[in-house]
C-alpha cells in the first residue's frame, strides 16, 4: 500500500534564518513535489529560553524569498495543526504519560546537583556521560506516590540496555547502534515541556510524516527516535540524512567563515533562483557535468540515487558565478525590477537621503556619499590598517571586530536606539574608549572615515551586511 508522501522541515526559531534550513527545505520540497506529496513547515520552539517570534517570522519570510512554499504551516494552518510545538504541550504530556503507563518511560527525581556530580565523576573516570538509572530502579508504587505528592521530576525513556537499534537510512543503508551506548533520554522536562526527541517523534507521527529528510547532525538522535516509535507501537518514517554544508576547510558551515543567514544573500543581491540552484548542487548531481538547472528541472529529474554524501563545500565565488548566469538571462526590464526590489527602491532612498542631505552641495554628490549602502563586500585599501588605534595592534583590532559581530547577533530589533547602547556597553566591556572602537568599526562597515552618524549608518546598512563586513575586515587584518 502506498501512503501519501508527507515531508517536513522543523526549524527551531532561535536565530537568523539559516542557509542550512533552506538547503534541507529544498530537498524536502523537491522530493514532495516529485511524489505529488505535501511539504510541511513545523516550528520546533520547545527551547523556551532561546525561541523568539522574531526568529520564526524571519525564517518564514526568508523561505518565501527563496521560493520554497509549504502546504501546511503555522501561518496557513492545515489538518494536523497546530504547527508550533509550544501550542502542543498537552499532546506531548498525554503521550509521555502513555509511555509511563506501559513502562517505557519513568519519572526521575534526581536533582541537578546530583546529575552534575555524576557527570563530573564520569569525566574524571573518562567514561561517557549518561544517567546511571537510579530512579529507573525505584519501585513503581513509590515513584507514583512521589509524582502524586508533586515532587519535581522529569520523565526519561527507559532505553533497553542490551542489544542494538537499527536505523534504515535511505542514503546510507543500515546504521547499527549499540543500545548500551544510548542514554536514558529526558522526554519531558520538569516544567512540563517536551524535549526535542519526544516532540519530534510525536509530531512526525501525528502529522503523518512519511519521510524524514534532515541534516546528518541528527543521525545520533535517530536510534532514540526509533526506540520511541517502538515504545509507542508506531511505524517509524523513512530517514534520509543529508550531508552537511561545509566551509572551504571542510568544517561544518559557520558564520565565522561563511555568511549563514539567508538575509545576507538577499541583501547582497543574490537571486533566489540562483541560490536554490546552488543549494541543489550541494547534494544532487543533475547528470553529466551540468551545474545550472531550475527548481522545476530538479523536481523533474529528482531521485535519491543522484544524491551524494560527500561533504559539499559552500563556495561563495561559485555561487556568484552561478548568480551571474541567471542575472544575465534577465531582460533589462527584469533587471530593473530586481534592482528596485533590492536596494534601488524609493524606500531605501527615503532612508539614505536624510543621512547625507546636509552634506550635499550638488545632486551628483549623492551617489559617492551613499556608495557603501549599495554594495556587498567593500574594498578597503589601507584604510583598515590606518584605523587601528594607536595603542592597539592588528590582531587585537581584528578580535574586537569579530566579537562585536557576535555581540550584534543577539540584537533582535535593529535600529539606532537599540544599537547604540549595545555598542557602548561592548566598548566598556572590552575596555576600549569609544573613540578607539568607533573608527575601526566605521571603516569596517563603510570603508571611509567620513560617513553619517555611526548608528544611523549601521541601521540603514542592515544587520547582515554590518556583521559580514565586521567579520571580513577582521579577516583582512589578521
Ligand atoms: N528542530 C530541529 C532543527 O532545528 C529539527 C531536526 C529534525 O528535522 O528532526 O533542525
Amino acid at each position: 500500500m502506498s501512503t501519501e508522501v508527507r515531508v517536513r522541515i522543523a526549524p527551531s526559531p532561535t536565530g537568523d534564518p539559516h542557509v542550512g534550513t533552506a538547503y534541507i527545505a529544498l530537498f524536502n520540497y523537491v522530493f514532495a513535489k516529485k511524489q505529488g506529496g505535501k511539504f510541511i513547515l513545523r516550528i520546533e520552539d520547545t527551547d523556551r529560553a532561546r525561541s523568539t517570534l522574531e526568529s520564526e517570522e524571519a525564517i518564514l519570510r526568508a523561505l518565501k524569498w527563496v521560493g520554497l512554499g509549504w502546504d501546511e504551516g503555522p501561518d496557513i494552518g492545515g489538518a494536523y495543526g497546530p504547527y508550533r510545538q509550544s501550542e502542543r504541550s498537552a499532546i506531548y504530556q498525554e503521550h509521555a504519560q502513555l509511555l509511563v503507563e506501559s513502562g517505557a518511560a519513568y519519572p526521575c527525581f534526581c536533582a541537578e546537583a546530583r546529575l552534575e556530580a555524576l557527570r563530573a565523576a564520569q569525566r574524571a573516570e573518562k567514561k561517557p556521560p549518561g544517567y546511571d538509572g537510579l530512579c529507573r530502579r525505584l519501585d513503581r508504587g513509590e515513584a507514583r506516590s512521589k509524582v502524586a505528592a508533586k515532587e519535581k521530576h522529569v520523565l526519561r525513556l527507559a532505553m533497553p540496555k542490551e542489544g542494538e537499534t537499527k536505523v534504515q537510512d535511505g542514503l546510507r543503508g543500515e546504521l547499527v547502534f549499540q543500545n548500551a551506548t544510548i542514554d536514558d533520554q529526558v522526554l519531558l522536562k520538569s516544567d512540563g515541556f517536551p524535549t526535542y526527541h519526544l516532540a519530534n517523534v510525536v509530531d512526525d507521527h501525528l502529522m503523518k510524516i512519511s519521510h524524514v529528510v534532515r541534516a546528518e547532525e541528527w543521525i545520533s538522535s535517530t536510534p532514540k527516535h526509533v526506540q520511541l516509535y517502538q515504545a509507542f507501537g508506531w511505524q517509524a518514517p523513512e530517514f534520509f540524512h543529508m550531508p552537511l554544508l561545509r566551509n572551504a576547510d571542510k568544517s561544518k558551515i559557520s558564520k565565522r567563515k561563511n555568511p549563514v543567514s539567508l538575509d545576507y544573500y538577499q541583501d547582497s543581491g543574490f537571486l533566489p533562483e540562483a541560490l536554490v540552484n546552488f543549494l541543489g548542487l550541494m547534494g544532487f548531481s543533475f547528470g553529466g557535468d551540468r551545474e545550472k538547472f531550475t527548481l522545476a528541472e530538479m523536481i523533474e529529474t529528482f531521485d535519491w540515487q543522484k544524491v551524494s554524501l560527500g561533504g559539499p563545500v559552500f563556495d561563495l565565488e561559485k555561487l556568484s558565478w552561478l548568480n551571474g548566469l541567471y542575472l544575465r538571462e534577465l531582460s533589462t526590464a527584469q533587471v530593473i525590477e530586481r534592482l528596485r526590489n533590492w536596494r534601488l527602491s524609493d524606500e531605501m532612498l527615503a532612508r539614505m537621503v536624510p543621512l547625507v542631505h546636509e552634506r550635499m552641495r550638488r545632486l551628483d554628490e549623492f551617489i559617492p556619499q551613499v556608495d557603501f549602502f549599495l554594495r556587498g563586500d567593500l574594498a578597503y585599501g589601507s584604510a583598515l590598517t590606518d584605523a587601528i588605534p594607536k595603542e592597539r595592534d592588528a590582531a587585537a583590532t581584528a578580535k574586537v571586530l569579530v566579537d562585536l559581530a557576535d555581540e550584534l547577533d543577539n540584537v533582535r530589533s535593529w535600529n539606532p536606539q537599540t544599537l547604540e547602547p549595545v555598542v557602548r556597553a561592548f566598548s566598556e566591556k572590552i575596555g576600549w574608549k569609544t573613540k578607539e572602537l568607533f573608527m575601526p568599526v566605521r571603516i569596517a562597515i563603510t570603508g571611509v572615515s567620513a560617513s553619517p552618524p555611526l548608528f544611523d549608518t549601521m541601521n540603514v546598512i542592515g544587520k547582515e551586511l554590518v556583521r559580514r563586513r565586521l567579520r571580513q575586515s577582521a579577516q583582512l587584518l589578521r
